[in-house]
């Protein structure tokens, strides 16, 4: 079997073999069955793309280069494989990434691509064809994806060579617990790049839970925390020494001793915002001594824990990718 095909450094093109099969595959779905087409695509999963070449050359100079070659277009001529007539050239995408990238090329709405899988194969596709303006919109789809699923998105990233959008992905990650740290795309990229993000989310939690045992993020707020205690009944010396002394209702040095390990888990000040904790901050009830309703806004010092949350974290190094 002669080949006559182009390689690239990373395309390998098998346009003009000699083959004894015709009109293997079948049809892609509209539009491109077009019959005026003049070269067909054949996907590795033999779906045949009847497309134009004018169009292809202009949207990809790997396309421009490989349509280059001559195409024969009489099968009777025994010189390569033909598909109704039309030239074959076989690449080694399959049919769904195929049918986005080719769309992409065609004069009609851009192809909106969700799946996380799709946006990473689509990123290394463009890169191999070259198709830069494709790359730039396929990134701009991954960087609105990051919120919806942080480690898939990083393993896209990473997968491409995206540092950006990687340290965006990291640190949309730490919303996740990293018992969630689930994503069928993680078999994409080496245990290394992996670790490097766990690395990353560890330091974060330890930032943020070592926060609980620290006061140099503490604020005056009138109702909840005091320096000199408003009443004896109700306000509680903190019961960690410090330069400061703080008083405060008993509720919250318990939140505080609770959302530690919360916080190391999970190092995103929203998370201890939540229901699940903030619920326990109210709800004292009328103090016995003042007679003042200690039914508080605790939600305050939650407030302040969270934006103390953020500064700790922000100040980890972001992960370092070897690309
Ligand atoms: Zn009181």
């Amino acid at each position: 079997m002669s080949n006559t095909g182009v390689t690239t450094s990373s395309l390998t093109v098998i346009p003009t073999s000699i083959s004894t099969s015709k009109n293997e595959g079948t049809i892609a779905r509209t539009p491109f069955d077009d019959p005026g087409a003049d070269i067909v695509i054949r996907s590795c999963d033999k779906t045949c793309f009847r497309v134009f070449m004018a169009v292809l050359r202009l949207a990809s100079p790997i396309f421009a280069d490989m349509l280059s070659i001559p195409q024969p277009v009489d099968a009777s001529s025994g010189a390569g494989e033909t598909y109704d007539g039309l030239p074959v050239v076989d690449v080694s995408e399959d049919a769904r990434t195929l049918y986005y990238l080719l769309q992409w090329c065609y004069p009609m709405t851009s192809p909106t691509v969700t799946q996380m899988s799709d946006l990473r194969l689509l990123l290394l596709t463009s890169r191999k064809y070259a198709m830069d303006m494709f790359r730039e919109d396929l990134q701009s789809h991954l960087r609105l994806a990051i919120s919806s699923d942080p480690v898939g998105a990083y393993v896209a990233a990473v997968s491409n060579g995206l540092e950006d959008l990687a340290t965006q992905a990291a640190v949309r990650s730490l919303q996740l617990s990293l018992t969630d740290f689930h994503s069928p795309e993680l078999r994409h990229i080496p245990a290394e790049d992996y670790n490097v993000l766990v690395q990353y989310h560890v330091a974060c939690g330890i930032a943020a839970s070592d926060l609980t045992s620290k006061r140099f993020w503490f604020a005056p707020i009138p109702d909840i925390l005091q320096t000199s205690p408003a009443c004896n009944e109700c306000f509680i010396l903190d019961p960690r020494p410090s330069s400061v002394t703080w008083y405060a209702p008993r509720v919250l040095w318990a939140y505080l001793q609770r959302v530690g390990p919360t916080l190391m888990r999970q190092p995103d000040g929203d998370a201890i915002l939540t229901n699940e904790f903030l619920p326990d901050l109210h709800g004292q009830g009328r103090c016995p001594g003042c007679g003042k309703d200690r039914t508080l806004p605790l939600n305050d010092f939650g407030k302040l824990l969270s934006t103390a949350v953020g500064l700790a974290v922000e100040k980890v190094p972001k992960p370092v990718l070897k690309f």
